[in-house]
């Protein structure tokens, strides 16, 4: 057996080395310090049963972050915590015949034991799991401070129910007409529940975006699409033979004189009203029936074939007295607007398309600048009006502001301004969750929970049945009690919150999470918040974010906070995928970290997950990608041990030779690339190509014999410093080759290596000179020379005398480092 591989990294011994060691110092608790503060979150996870190469992957590009920082002198906040409110827990509990507290908290000490395997850095002293009452009674105690406020509300409203989850879903749980966590479509369903007036906030939380710009341009795209502010305005038309009137909103005021007919949602109270008594009642009776099934069983307007009835009844354009039938279709939403709009089929696609199917004629009112109008659709676009009374010959733009302004003179409209953002409803049929603090008395109708009866805990003496129905509805000691105001009997509310609401503030938890006499500790959070750097998946760019910062400026109204963004930065990491496709149990090409810890230690599959790809993209797994990071730490930590002697002998450099130059100057570039790609959006793969390349030049100024033997000063500087540019992102590995070196200080209180930038220079270059364009010199010249310095060596160089002769020499080019050319 050779000597070398005698030589082996044994990473288990060594991982759990130091993972013990960082436990027991408590590494890394951290409390407010007279150092500049760094406030590092990774979106925290459900408890989920077992952590999977997507949780790895985000944690560790976190960890590479906290501990660089760390080292550049940051005071680091790193907390981990749990989301564990939700529906898998309760799944699980009927399913297993067990209770959904159990089966989380299980879970939470398993995931524990993972992320402390992985070495990650976190300060553990600041855990939180959001099932814990200590936790969730500041919730409930916000929630009766925003319904005070009037930020919360009680309305009946016609839900997104899935059959399957047994629960409402907010707008945003619902993807393409289906259930965000079951897949299941989605029904409506008339029901009573509690709201968020996230809508007070919608011209804030449109404009902060503008501030937002450490963020991801596609997330604040998605959310600035999601609150969908519209301006327009909105119009009130007569009803013919009738004391009503018909209000609409749009956003095309300028095709008004265009307008041909009207639309109502089916479910608008004048839909029936209009009809009554008339020839059209019974064919609309039908169709509201009709639309009703049909969007029970689609549920989404743009997948139904675009439907309409005539009412029998007309109103009037105020515009042009012109009569307008009116339709009821089954593609207006009540929930949008007023449940009315114009239609103007010469210039909307969708009414264009009802317009053809039932006969309705088209008036052109907008003339495009290069003239004429497309065949067979609509025309969207910008031009002159036409057809359009005293604003024909208008710019189009501009008369949308002359078109409503002559409305509000004439008493029937104004600029209205709407929102695609609905309020937030919470409420939820489940047990699995954060009581609803209010009750109900027959008497003295619906109030909160007194403050000094906080918290309302969820009750834990509760049976499952397979119906899949929330026992707290069922359970009398839960929600029978007493009105605080007359004492008689009361009725507790049984619906419990959204989980999205727990961890729209764990965030500012975190900042002090055993604060015992409020929500937030306002001293902490000042000190903490905002968050410096955000990291979790690309999915949770609209619900997540949005609520939680439409929390961060309710908890600022209310004293809790002083910032306005809860996340300065973000970072959207990429998936984990194998075969071309995300990694599921379903496709069967999940990859277990476990398995991958056990064969090649923690620190192989840190490395490897921020070598394969940059944070943001996709990561392709691969198995031998794998094998080439633990190749990698392998040779690493054989260099080191095989050349202890080497590196410990204490000589200054004597006599600077050419590779002692050599990798010192290589020493110092990879100081500069590796810290400018880490602070360039965390590209660590091209930080850890970086690091190979000194890797390499090591190894190779080692085998130079005699003369030319690099000095070993300058070789242990460079593995010196590969170790400390590698620490964040294999810490155990460092450490303990830090400490076979003779250190005893910890990396993370070592300071980042400095950067200079004289010993990074290059010595010298060549230079070309050409004349005419044809080489026929070359100079040595330092790296950086000025150009007039260049033009005056190069035609002072006998070569190139003797190609110029006697002619003149009209201009001479100079490309800094590379080249001069002669004209003549
Ligand atoms: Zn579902
Ligand atoms: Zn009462």
């Amino acid at each position: 057996m050779s000597p070398v591989n005698d030589i082996s990294y044994d990473f288990a011994a060594i991982e759990q080395k130091w993972q013990q060691k960082w436990h027991d110092l408590k590494s890394f608790k951290v409390t407010p310090s007279e150092a500049p503060k760094y406030y590092l979150l990774e979106m925290f996870p459900y408890p989920s049963g077992r952590i999977h190469m997507g949780h790895v992957r985000n944690y560790t590009i976190g960890d590479v972050i906290a501990r660089y920082k760390r080292m550049r002198g940051f005071n680091v906040m790193h907390p981990m915590g749990w989301d564990a409110f939700g529906l898998p827990a309760e799944n699980a509990a009927i399913k297993q015949n067990t209770h959904p507290a159990k089966w989380t908290y299980e879970n939470i000490d398993y995931m524990r034991n993972q992320l402390q395997r992985m070495g990650f850095s976190y300060d553990w002293d600041r855990e939180l799991a959001t099932c814990n009452a200590d936790y969730y009674r500041w919730e409930q105690q916000f929630f009766i401070d925003l319904y005070k406020k009037g930020l919360i509300y009680r309305k009946n409203t016609t839900v997104n129910w899935c059959e399957d989850c047994q629960t409402v879903l907010a707008n945003e749980q619902v993807i393409d007409g289906a259930c965000w966590r079951c897949d299941n479509k989605v029904m409506p369903r008339e029901m009573n529940g509690w709201f968020f007036k996230i809508t007070d906030y919608a011209e804030e939380l449109l404009a902060d975006l503008d501030k937002l710009t450490g963020w991801p341009d596609k997330v604040v795209t998605m959310q600035r699409h999601w609150i969908g502010k519209s301006i327009g305005a909105e119009i009130s038309f007569p009803i013919e033979n009738s004391s009503e009137k018909l209000v609409i909103f749009t956003t095309r005021p300028d095709t008004i004189f265009g307008a041909t007919f009207m639309s109502i949602a089916p479910e608008h109270p004048l839909a029936l009203k209009l009809s009554q008594n008339g020839p059209q009642e019974k064919a609309v009776c039908d169709f509201i029936e009709r639309t009703k099934i049909a969007k029970q069983q689609i549920n989404y307007s743009d997948e139904l074939e675009k439907e309409g009835v005539f009412t029998g009844a007309y109103c009037v354009n105020p515009y042009t007295g012109r009569k307008l039938p009116i339709y009821t279709a089954n593609f207006v939403l009540m929930e949008y607007g007023s449940g009315a709009v114009m239609a103007v089929p010469a210039h909307d696609q969708r009414d264009y398309e009802f317009a053809a199917k039932y006969d309705i004629p088209l008036i052109q009112v907008i003339e495009p600048a290069e003239g004429g109008m497309p065949a067979d659709q609509a025309y969207e676009g910008p031009g002159t009006l036409i057809n359009s009374g005293d604003f024909s010959g208008m710019d189009n733009i501009a008369a949308q502001a002359a078109i409503t302004d002559f409305a509000l003179k004439n008493g029937f409209g104004t600029a209205k301004t709407t929102f695609r953002l609905r309020d937030w409803g919470i409420s939820r049929q489940r047990y699995w969750g954060s009581p609803i603090p209010m009750l109900n008395c027959e008497k003295c109708g619906i109030q909160p929970v007194p403050t000094a009866e906080l918290p309302v805990k969820l009750p834990t003496d509760v049976k499952f049945d397979q119906s899949g129905k929330s026992p707290l509805h069922s359970l009398e000691s839960f929600y029978q009690t007493t009105c605080p105001s007359c004492g008689g009997s009361a009725r507790r509310e049984t619906d419990t919150m959204d989980t999205f609401v727990e961890s729209s503030w764990y965030y500012a938890r975190y900042t002090n999470p055993h604060y015992d006499k409020g929500m937030i500790d306002k001293e902490a959070a000042s000190y903490w918040l905002p968050v410096d750097q955000y990291i979790g998946g690309v999915e949770h760019a609209i619900l997540h974010l949005l609520y939680s910062r439409f929390f961060t400026k309710a908890m600022r109204d209310l004293g809790y906070v002083d910032i306005d963004e809860p996340f300065k930065n973000l970072l959207t990491q990429g998936m984990v995928i194998k075969d071309g496709t995300k990694m599921s149990k379903s496709k069967g090409n999940v990859v277990d970290p476990n398995t991958l810890i056990e064969k090649y230690g923690a620190d192989t599959v840190r490395l490897f997950s921020l070598f394969a790809a940059p944070p943001d993209r996709d990561l392709e797994w691969s198995d031998k990608g794998v094998d080439g990071a633990s190749r990698f730490l392998n040779k690493i930590y054989r260099f080191i041990h095989l050349n202890l002697a080497l590196l410990n002998e204490d000589i200054a450099p004597k006599k600077v030779n050419k590779s002692s130059r050599a990798l010192e100057r290589k020493t110092h570039q990879t100081i500069k690339k590796f810290s400018t790609d880490i602070e360039n959006d965390f590209h660590f793969n091209t930080c850890i190509s970086s690091v190979m390349e000194l890797v390499n030049a090591i190894l190779a100024a080692h085998k130079l014999q005699g003369e030319e033997a690099a000095n070993p000063a300058v070789i242990r500087t460079a593995v010196e410093t590969i170790i400390k540019l590698l620490y964040p992102m294999v810490p155990h590995f460092c450490a303990e080759l830090w400490e076979t070196l003779g250190h005893t200080d910890l990396l993370d209180s070592t300071p980042w290596p400095d950067f200079d930038p004289e010993k990074a220079k290059e010595d010298e270059l060549t230079i070309v000179v050409q004349v005419m364009g044809k080489v026929r010199s070359r100079l040595q010249a330092a790296i950086d020379t000025s150009d007039e310095q260049l033009k005056e060596m190069a035609i002072n160089d006998e070569k190139v005398i003797k190609f110029i002769g006697n002619a003149t020499i009209k201009k001479i080019i100079v490309v800094k480092n590379r080249l001069v050319n002669i004209v003549i």
